[in-house]
């Protein structure tokens, strides 16, 4: 797996896997700094670092087949700083023109500023984040509960939606500086993988009317689209994991146990081992299926969505499984399966929970006639 790899992808997985087995680890006495900066360094010289930048910012775009091959291969390599191998993204921005181009997608693209997302509204908001026309400008009200990587960004790319007279409102992206007059930072908090999220509130914030990204009505589809984008991201995260999992559990179960004996002898055991891989196997099919069917220009919304909540629950699954079998040491403090098990469960709900996932795929079905899944 992945099986019928082109000539091009099989030297970028091979210069891929000697990346990961050279740059990654970490070299003693070395500074944290330095580390990333060596890592951006090789990722720049093996093209790696340019694949998710468009080509007018000398980037060198992957296809989706290599960006999984990549996403999966860092993921299983359990190494924190394997973000870094992977230069911005435009996201939300891509094709931004005018002031939205000067003053964020360039020094977001040249690593000068940082952007983040604001799209979940908090649980008892009373309606969305809304905003109102003013001469040249917008004034927004509201709140955003769970904006990744706030504290830290320059700006937001929120949907809001922007009021209009005796029509419904229309939802618009807009980026938000999150230093503007108006917007206050009301609580950073981490989740259980170990990321970090500030909720914002909005307090009568005046945003220039040439940020809105695209045109008012378009900020749901426009959101969308990233969130789509991301969920394959997601899915490779996750059969990373499991690969990791498996391997570790492997090892673990060919030791000899109490008494001598390893627990591979042990039908029960076998039995749970094989489906940890029947599920590896299946999500890892699911994957990169959906990314030769986008490389091929097919819309994949459906089975993104398939392979995501697939993915990610089966990733969860295997997790559990390794930990039951590894025993009560799995779940000391420090362990890498605690860590894992901490960390799996974000994905069941970011980038859309699973369930509400599961009604999007039948409404598409039953209602829209739409999806060949
Ligand atoms: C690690 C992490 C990072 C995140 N980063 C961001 C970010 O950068 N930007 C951002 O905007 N958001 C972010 N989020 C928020 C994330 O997108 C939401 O948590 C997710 O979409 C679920 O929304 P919610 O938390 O409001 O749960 P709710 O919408 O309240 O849903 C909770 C549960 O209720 C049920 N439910 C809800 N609606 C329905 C329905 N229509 N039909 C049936 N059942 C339903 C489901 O079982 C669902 O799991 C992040 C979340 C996590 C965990």
């Amino acid at each position: 797996m992945p099986e019928s790899l082109s000539t091009t992808d099989l030297a970028f997985k091979t210069d891929l896997e000697r990346f990961i087995a050279e740059q990654l680890p970490t070299r003693s006495g070395e500074p944290d700094a330095l580390r990333r900066s060596r890592i951006i360094a090789a990722s720049k010289s093996m093209g790696l670092f340019y694949k998710t930048q468009p080509a007018e910012y000398g980037g060198q775009p992957g296809t989706l087949v290599q960006l999984t091959l990549a996403r999966e291969a860092l993921s299983a390599s359990r190494t924190a700083i394997a973000a870094a191998a992977f230069g911005p993204a435009p996201g939300v921005l891509a094709g931004a023109e005018g002031d939205l181009k000067t003053n964020y997608l360039d020094p977001l693209m040249a690593g000068q500023k940082r952007g983040s997302f604001a799209f979940t509204e908090a649980d008892d908001a009373p309606r969305h984040s809304w905003a109102v026309r003013d001469g040249d400008s917008f004034v927004v009200n509201g709140a955003k509960s769970y904006v990744t990587g706030g504290a830290d960004a320059d700006f937001m790319n929120a949907l809001i939606h922007i009021e209009q007279d005796g029509a419904a409102p229309a939802p618009a992206m807009m980026v938000i500086d999150t230093d503007a007059p108006g917007v206050n930072p009301i609580g950073k908090f981490a989740s259980t993988d170990g990321s970090h999220h500030m909720a914002f509130a909005f307090d009568n914030v005046r945003v220039p009317a040439s940020q809105v990204v695209g045109k008012p009505g378009e900020g749901m589809p426009r959101a969308l689209r990233q969130i789509g984008d991301t969920r394959l991201v997601i899915a490779a995260t996750c059969t990373g994991l499991m690969q990791w999992t498996i391997s570790y559990l492997d090892a673990h179960i060919r030791k000899p146990h109490r008494g001598g004996k390893p627990l591979a002898d042990l039908e029960s055991v076998r039995l749970r081992y094989a489906q940890t891989r029947i599920d590896a196997f299946a999500a890892r099919s699911m994957l990169y299926r959906t990314a030769r069917l986008g490389d091929s220009g097919e819309n994949i919304v459906n089975e993104s969505i398939a392979t995501k909540v697939f993915a990610s629950e089966a990733a969860a699954r295997v997790i559990d499984v390794a930990i039951q079998l590894v025993g009560g040491q799995a779940l000391r403090e420090g362990h890498p399966l605690a860590a894992l098990y901490n960390e799996v469960r974000v994905y069941q709900l970011t980038e859309g929970a699973s369930d509400v996932l599961r009604l999007n795929m039948a409404r598409g079905s039953l209602e829209l006639n739409k999806g060949r899944l």
